[in-house]
């Protein structure tokens, strides 16, 4: 699914050298690098505050903290993507609300989501799923409206560049009024081992973020607040800081085979391909995902797993329907798009290094499967 050996390859000399100088250096926990780092960031993104921690999952908890949501809090999240936003709601002992996506771009539906908001509800988490992002105008709008704070889960979209209505572009993560991302190995931006971080333009949430994420202290040895131990090692800020350079050709370089796959595989009448929106960079495909109809898609993947394909099923399952999560208030009607999904997408390899006669060769199995 991804090629990470492939990726190091080039940046090999840059990535041993800055790995053995901190090793050296000897400052391994919030040392120059992630200092560094953190302000790289911050320019690329065009935020005022980045917060690195320990993994994206942590950042969506510290980020929800910094805001003071309190038990009983509601917090509205998309029903379809990965288990941790629901996670950390519930572990912070706040009301997850999970809400049905939209059946093109697989984001939180507007109306759905309007339609979940109580005088309970205190925040809204749109997750910009597989690379691209969730309809933050609309998003923004009903927040403001119903003073509801908004927390973007970037993990999946770091680079992604949002236009709004008036023209005006920001990236991913900068629109809401806090955003966490991960640097999981196989994410856009990926480190080599766990890493994380919290964008915010709010001075104020981002002096309590930096308390949060080293014990609550403000000051050494003195607690004000209940924080958490969630830090970006010096090692992994070095590998992000020689890759962080190449972060928009690799998101170039994803666009690029998510065009050659469509090109390959649309206008096919039982396979729906993503979206590729040519004037502008809101998908940065950390997945490049299809919707089958019509097709045993289980079987599909067999067929592409007995020809040396590896493929991805994000996400077998609709939160609302996993064991942790089940609750009494959902009714099954409200997720006839999460249901159906869950049924007919695949995700097909994905990352930096794919050459054309690889994108013709799985094209050519999931057409040879389709067609029989
Ligand atoms: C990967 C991911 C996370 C969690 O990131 P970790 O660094 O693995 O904790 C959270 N949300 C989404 C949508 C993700 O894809």
């Amino acid at each position: 699914m991804v090629d990470l050996k492939g990726q190091y390859e080039f940046i090999k000399e840059r990535i041993n050298s800055s790995v053995i100088e901190v090793i050296e250096s000897t400052a391994y926990i919030n040392g120059p690098e992630v200092h560094a780092f953190q302000k790289e960031l911050e320019d690329y993104l065009g935020v005022k505050h980045v917060i690195p921690c320990a993994n994206g999952t942590d950042a969506l908890q510290i980020a929800m903290m910094g805001l003071g949501l309190k038990s009983g809090d509601e917090v509205i999240t998309a029903d379809f993507t990965f288990a941790a936003t629901v996670e950390v709601i519930a572990l912070l002992g706040l009301t997850p609300v999970l809400v049905d996506v939209d059946p093109i771009n697989f984001n939180i539906d507007i109306e759905a989501m309007k339609a979940a908001i109580t005088p309970k509800t205190k925040a809204i988490v749109p997750v910009h799923l597989f690379g691209q992002c969730a309809d933050m105008d609309a998003i923004m709008e009903v927040a403001k409206e119903h003073d509801l704070f908004v927390i973007e889960d970037n993990a999946q979209a770091i680079g992604a560049t949002y236009t709004s209505k008036d023209g005006s572009k920001q990236k991913a993560g900068a629109i809401g009024h806090v955003a966490s991302t991960s640097f999981f190995p196989s994410k856009n931006l990926g480190c080599y081992g766990d890493g994380g971080a919290i964008f915010t333009n709010d001075d104020d949430l981002a002096h309590t973020i930096r308390g949060i994420v080293n014990h609550g202290m403000y000051k050494r040895y003195y607690h004000d607040v209940v924080g958490v131990n969630s830090r970006l090692d010096s090692i992994q800020a070095a590998i992000l800081r020689a890759k962080l350079p190449h972060l928009d050709n690799y998101n170039k370089a994803r666009q690029d085979a998510a065009r050659k796959y469509t090109a390959a595989l649309s206008g096919h009448e039982n396979i729906i391909t993503p979206t590729i929106c040519e004037n502008c960079d809101c998908h940065v495909f950390h997945q490049y995902t299809l919707r089958v109809l019509n097709v045993d898609r289980d079987a599909l993947v067999k067929h592409l797993n007995e020809n040396d394909i590896p493929c991805g099923i994000y996400y077998p399952v609709p939160l609302h329907l996993q064991k942790a999560y089940r609750d009494d208030r959902y009714d099954e009607a409200n997720f006839t798009v999460t249901n159906q999904l869950a049924k007919e997408v695949i995700s097909l390899p994905m990352h930096t290094e794919l050459e054309d006669d690889q994108i013709e060769y799985i094209t050519s199995k999931v057409l040879e499967f389709v067609n029989k």
